[in-house]
């Protein structure tokens, strides 16, 4: 087996025995990405130079016996997120000279513990899609066939770990993307509860929705993460300040007499692939097996989730997106007088995704049709919470697909906004109500493409989410 290609846990065995160093870990991952990377497209910024000083002093740590949690583990961050000296475009050309004084506080956390920065991943401009398309670096491709999209918006995050760039990888959610590229690559990823991992230094998109997890190779491995990650922080004001549960330790629980929820709803869809259904519904034999109670239930608001939040992400987006003018930061176009500095920067700055986006929210927030959208899109937001909290308190979590269609062809839908829309399906329920997620592998298709599922738990109980992933990957 290759260096690169092992998990977390695998990696750090061997960094304390001293089996390999992380010089050695570090340049496996780094010749991987110049190997795939042309292809592949996962990556906006490389910086070798710093992850190799970053391993040589790894291996003086390990050495001196003073090893962190994650010291000399070689990782991958969303470029969406800012990292302290190393450029953070968002890929977007608004930012394509951006280079942030300061790491996001779940970096900070992460380097802190001696992990290894590779560099920056591609991903759909300021986390805008599900296909990484609207990237204005390239589309990412799948790993698995690259003539196929590796999902979005976090793409590119998906791809290096599945394709084993990296060991792990940083990523935002708003609203699916961690769980639908990792179910498109194969790998598994957690969209934390709202709330429980710090969001400060993440280019905010929809704050009442974004959140920030990892993408890893085993369930293990995103356990281990969270408790890195997340807890409270005085730079954002939303996380809370609960003791951080010791995941890796509840998963020792297994998942024996867990009741677990099949949302009618979400099975019931029309335009649900048939080979996707029947590979959840083995993943919920699989629940059965292992001693869980399986009950049918019913979200009935949960249609009207996708239209919910496709008023309140551009509504919040156009409202966020307005500080990049071309006058602090970032790129600014050549012009005369202030409002066309501010209009050509912005035209040439941000892809056509984002620019639909800005003009829906404007348009959403604007005087007199406030009340009609992004109001009345907030309370219909409160009943489909209210739905979730009345399901938790019969059952302990969900399970559905994660996406209704597996990975698709590059191209396929990029000229149709509202076929892309609808990928989110599955995934931005959990996003409006606030509660935890997480995709994993749960199979291949005819094709061989990965099939995600995807486990919903309730507001703060990831631990709960990462017993039953942790069953569902063990078969
Ligand atoms: N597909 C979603 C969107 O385009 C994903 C957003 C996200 O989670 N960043 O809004």
């Amino acid at each position: 087996m290759n260096l690169n290609e092992l998990t977390i846990r695998e990696a750090k065995d061997g960094l304390n025995k001293k089996d390999f160093t992380s010089v050695e870990l570090t340049a496996a991952c780094l010749d991987r990405i110049k190997k795939r990377d042309g292809e592949i497209n996962a990556f906006i910024t490389v910086c070798e130079d710093l992850a190799m000083k970053e391993a040589v002093r790894a291996d003086e740590t390990i050495e001196r016996g003073e090893a962190w949690p994650l010291t000399g583990i070689p990782f991958a961050v969303k470029d969406a997120i800012c990292t302290a000296g190393v450029r953070s475009t968002g890929a977007s050309k608004i930012l394509d000279n951006y280079v942030p004084p300061f790491d996001a506080t779940v970096i900070k956390k992460i380097r802190e513990q001696g992990a290894v920065l590779l560099g920056k991943n591609n991903c759909d401009a300021f986390g805008h899609g599900a296909s990484n398309e609207n990237s204005m670096y390239g589309p990412v491709r799948n790993p698995r066939n690259t003539k196929k999209v590796a999902g979005g918006s976090s793409g590119g995050s998906a791809a290096a770990v599945a394709d084993n760039m990296c060991i792990f990888a940083v990523a935002e959610d708003t609203g699916g993307s961690i769980r639908q590229p990792a179910s498109f690559c194969g790998v598994v990823g957690m969209r934390p509860s709202y709330g429980r991992n710090s969001r400060f230094g993440i280019m905010s998109m929809a704050s009442s929705l974004d959140t920030v997890g990892p993408i890893a190779k085993s369930v293990d491995d995103v356990a281990f993460l969270m408790e890195i990650m997340a807890g409270n922080d005085k730079m954002d004001a939303t996380t809370v300040s609960d003791a951080v549960p010791n995941y890796v330790e509840e998963l020792k629980k297994g998942v024996k007499g867990l009741k677990i929820g099949v949302p009618k709803e979400y099975f019931e869809l029309e335009g649900l692939n048939e080979e996707i259904k029947e590979l959840t519904y083995k993943k919920i034999d699989i629940l059965e097996k292992a001693g869980c109670k399986i009950k049918q239930v019913s979200l009935p608001y949960t249609k009207y989730a996708i239209a919910v939040y496709y008023i309140i992400v551009p509504s919040e987006d156009s409202s966020n997106l307005a500080r990049l003018d071309g006058i602090r930061y970032g790129l600014r176009a050549d012009a005369n007088n202030l409002f066309d500095i501010y209009a050509n920067s912005r035209a040439d700055g941000f892809p056509e995704e984002v620019k639909r986006r800005i003009l829906i929210g404007t348009y959403a927030l604007s005087s007199g049709y406030y009340d009609a959208y992004y109001k009345k899109a907030q309370k219909v937001r409160t009943l489909i919470k209210n739905d979730f909290d009345e399901i938790f308190k019969k059952v302990d979590a969900l399970i559905t697909p994660t996406s209704p269609f597996s990975p698709f062809d590059l191209g396929e839908k990029i000229d149709n906004p509202l076929a892309l829309y609808l990928a989110d399906i599955m995934v931005s329920p959990a996003a409006v109500a606030g509660v935890p997620a997480m995709s994993v592998p749960a199979g291949e298709n005819y094709s061989g493409l990965p099939i995600g599922a995807q486990i919903i738990g309730p507001r703060f109980r990831e631990d709960l989410v990462l017993r039953i992933g942790k069953e569902l990957e063990k078969n």
